[in-house]
């Protein structure tokens, strides 16, 4: 199957690969723009919430060289980018700290998401992940902001300024992620210090409802004054709550089941020279909608879905070697469900072939964890 590519590998830093998302390059120049033009200073709104501790205007509108201002707000996006990224570099080298793999970090429209292989679920090591990254990005924004104070009365304007919004913005950065709501770092926190209280589903409900209401204020708000990024914001933490929710409903229920609970045991491997026909027969007598093919170990794995595009009358000359595939996924019966779950949707694939040293004892499919989901459901209400 061929899946759309939406994200490009930049690198890797402490072997975590660093992926940009489409929807960052369309940003980009966006950003580049807004800072070049900019001239708001942000001592306006700021002097009443920050005591008055800056006085800088956050893009480069006030300079005179329009070839200057564009140059700066290139490069004060990429450096800014930077600073994103640090944050990101920031939860996942606490998470490592803890033996938490981070798959990759990909930069996105909003920022950053570093990808974990799992959410902790123990509160208090999500708490010191979700506060690693907002921490970075204070502490940057300190440091530009005792530069700037620094700089204050004897830099060029052109350095002042770039300083100036480097503290400004990594502020910013930091308490728009300690915002209460999923997906931010804040929604996070907010449900591990609820998980030192309650179950850990029910802190994640609690959550995603404080979060979902937040994002409805946050939308009304920008629909009454007419703030566009407040709705496009408030839409993008509404979905991110949702989705927490669906995640930690799935990992919860299946924690400690095994591979070796769900899957089906009595499988047998067909031959690559077996007809379609012939399969489509078995199929039907044995009710299994897919098999391993073996000859002396197993080379693939075919499906129903595999034998659907050919015509009945094309079934006996066509074999399973022609249409099956032959990138077989295996896991051990030791394995965690979850993990099983993740592979499935990972490379969209209906089943996993199951091996202990060597030999196959059993397949997983999409369907068998979907059934143990709905009878653990019942299990616990
Ligand atoms: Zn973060």
């Amino acid at each position: 199957m061929v899946k759309m590519k939406t994200s490009i590998q930049l690198g890797k830093i402490i072997e975590i690969p660093i992926r940009l998302h489409i929807s960052f390059l369309l940003i980009l120049p966006l950003f580049a723009y807004a800072f070049a033009t900019m001239n708001m200073p942000s001592g306006e709104w700021m002097q009443s919430h920050t005591f008055g501790l800056m006085n800088t205007p956050i893009g480069f509108g006030s300079m005179e060289d329009s070839l200057i201002r564009y140059i700066s707000g290139t490069i004060i996006t990429f450096v800014l980018f930077s600073c994103v990224l640090l944050h990101e570099l920031g939860h996942s080298y606490v998470a490592k700290k803890y033996g938490i793999g981070i798959k990759s970090i990909t930069l996105i429209i909003f920022g950053g998401i570093s990808s974990m292989e799992e959410i902790p679920s123990d509160p208090k090591i999500e708490s010191k992940v979700a506060v690693a990254g907002p921490s970075v990005s204070l502490a940057i924004g300190l440091s530009f902001y005792f530069a700037y104070r620094m700089l204050e009365f004897f830099a060029l304007d052109i350095i002042r300024i770039s300083v100036g919004m480097l503290a400004f913005y990594n502020f910013i950065l930091c308490g728009f992620n300690l915002l209460p709501a999923f997906p931010m770092d804040g929604g996070r926190l907010l449900r591990s210090w609820l998980a030192k209280r309650m179950a850990y589903v029910d802190a994640t409900n609690k959550a995603v409802s404080i979060g979902k209401t937040f994002a409805l204020i946050m939308g009304m708000f920008g629909l009454f004054y007419g703030g566009f990024w407040f709705i496009l914001i408030a839409f993008f933490i509404y979905i991110g709550a949702s989705e927490e929710k669906k995640a930690t409903e799935v990992t919860v229920a299946l924690r400690g089941v095994k591979v070796r609970d769900i899957m089906t045991t009595d499988v047998k491997a067909v031959k690559p020279d077996m007809s379609i026909s012939e399969l489509v027969d078995l199929m039907f007598k044995e009710k299994h909608m897919g098999y391993p093919v073996a000859e002396d170990k197993i080379i693939g794995i075919v499906t129903f879905n595999d034998i659907r595009q050919i015509p009945p009358e094309k079934r006996d000359s066509i074999y399973v070697a022609n249409i099956m595939t032959s990138e077989v996924i295996s896991v051990h019966p030791d394995d965690d469900a979850i993990m099983a779950l993740k592979l499935l949707s990972k490379h969209d694939i209906g089943r996993l072939i199951v091996m202990e040293d060597g030999i196959m004892v059993g397949i997983v499919s999409r369907a068998d964890l979907v059934r143990s989901l709905e009878l653990l459901g019942q299990l616990k209400l």
